[in-house]
């Protein structure tokens, strides 16, 4: 951040921007405590100071790859498979960590991690989770989730049109897939597609570079999430060998078992956004002055900045209970969908109450409370919009499904 005046009559150390009001971190065990650490190491002195840069020019660091690959946190909480396992409450602390720097690297990991490793740890044969885990761990090999078509997003259940015809030991897909994160420069796609055969959903791993038929278009200018690459994917005649076709995944169900973890880590994404906005907006009251005093001595600041941090605070409380169910093994589609839509709309205000406080310096990439204020806009949206995560939420409370 450019530097602002300091008061003269300054003389006491101001605490530091601190987003962890009720000390959550301490709840992990010492060792899973020291990766939080390293994942926070990793953000602030490698993330932070170059972000900015990319996402003014809508492009991926790739130049981040190695230190990431460094971390060793490939696989986390799942087990096995040269995966690198650890606590629900760990992943989703490391997720909120990751977005407290920048949401982009956040989601970049999630769709990789969660999406797609994800798919082929719930869906996929013994077989197929040997083979494709391992280097996926490792970020050898980066993959993308393809479910959202150009006219298919929130009806996906029911609606696919990408088709999968089994011919011998082959299946041929057809059709498109819209705003696949990672996809136009990844590795290897988990398409969703509908058997012509039964009309069910089943996944299929498809290798981006050698498969004829694959083909990716970028989705250029997004004003959101800039640095994650979304494509547009094509599939013209595309040939998967069936031992590509996910073995364990027979129906749109089995998405949906994916997405429920998901879900429950773009909570945590959101949480960790607001936590990034405020931390900005703590340091920027305390050195920005007007009528000689900083902002952050002001009446009314001080009840924006408090009322960021209840928001914060409510969501992380929420998402950590989401992680002790998860770990009881009562996560249901309920609770992640409820933390999804109540986190990412309290972000939502967070970030805006966060720029506001910036004045117009905060419609600035250069003060960084700008592209968390852009970037929520997406979280809001992706992996089922704020109204289908209420619409799972309404048929649990009353037993009455919305859905058509
Ligand atoms: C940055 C970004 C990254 C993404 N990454 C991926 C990815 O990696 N893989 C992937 O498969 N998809 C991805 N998506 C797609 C994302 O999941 C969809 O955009 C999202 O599910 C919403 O679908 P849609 O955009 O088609 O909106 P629509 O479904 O067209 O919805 C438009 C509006 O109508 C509302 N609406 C729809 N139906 C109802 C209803 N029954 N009742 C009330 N309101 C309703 C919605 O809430 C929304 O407000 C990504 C999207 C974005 C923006």
């Amino acid at each position: 951040m450019p530097a602002v005046a300091k008061t003269p009559a300054q003389t006491r150390p101001l605490p530091k921007p601190n987003s962890d009001f009720y000390e959550l971190a301490q709840t992990l065990g010492p060792e899973e405590r020291e990766v939080l650490q390293q994942v926070r190491a990793f953000m602030e002195s490698k993330v932070a100071p170059i972000i900015n840069k990319y996402w003014a020019e809508d492009s991926f660091p790739f130049e981040l790859l190695p230190a990431l690959k460094e971390l060793g946190i490939g696989g986390l909480a799942l087990q096995g498979y040269g995966c690198r396992g650890g606590s629900a409450l760990l992943l989703g602390l490391v997720a909120m960590e990751m977005s407290r720097v920048d949401s982009s690297i956040a989601t970049f990991f999630g769709v990789h991690d969660g999406l797609a490793m994800g798919s082929i740890y719930a869906a996929g044969s013994e077989e197929q989770k040997q083979k494709w885990l391992p280097p996926m761990a490792r970020f050898e090999k980066i993959g993308c989730f393809g479910l959202t078509e150009p006219l298919v997003g929130s009806g996906a259940s029911g609606g696919l049109t990408t088709t999968a015809k089994r011919e011998g030991d082959t299946w041929v897909l057809n059709g498109q897939k819209k705003w696949i994160g990672n996809s136009p420069w990844c590795d290897l796609s988990v398409i969703w597609a509908k058997d012509v055969a039964d009309n069910q959903v089943k996944g299929f791993i498809v290798e981006n570079k050698t498969t004829p038929g694959f083909s990716v278009e970028k989705i250029a200018d997004k004003i959101a999430l800039k640095v994650v690459q979304n494509g547009l994917i094509t599939m013209k005649d595309c040939r998967v060998p069936e031992e590509n076709h996910l073995q364990n995944g027979k129906s749109f169900r089995d998405v949906a078992r994916v997405l429920r973890m998901t879900r429950y880590l773009v909570a945590w994404e959101a949480t960790g956004c607001q936590m990034g906005a405020f931390e900005h907006a703590v340091k920027y009251s305390q050195e920005r002055l007007q009528f000689g005093k900083p902002i952050g001595s002001f009446q009314l600041v001080q009840d924006l900045l408090a009322r960021m941090l209840a928001n914060v605070t409510a969501c992380q409380c929420l998402v950590v209970r989401t992680a002790q169910l998860h770990a009881e093994g009562k996560l249901g589609d309920h609770q992640p969908a409820l933390a999804k839509a109540y986190t990412t709309a309290r972000m939502r205000e967070t970030v805006a109450w966060a720029r506001e406080l910036f004045g117009g310096n905060g419609i600035s990439l250069e003060y960084d409370v700008a592209r968390y204020f852009a970037d929520a806009e997406a979280l809001y949206s992706y992996e089922g919009t704020y109204q289908m995560q209420n619409l799972i939420v309404g048929k649990a409370i009353t037993g009455l499904s919305a859905f058509l």
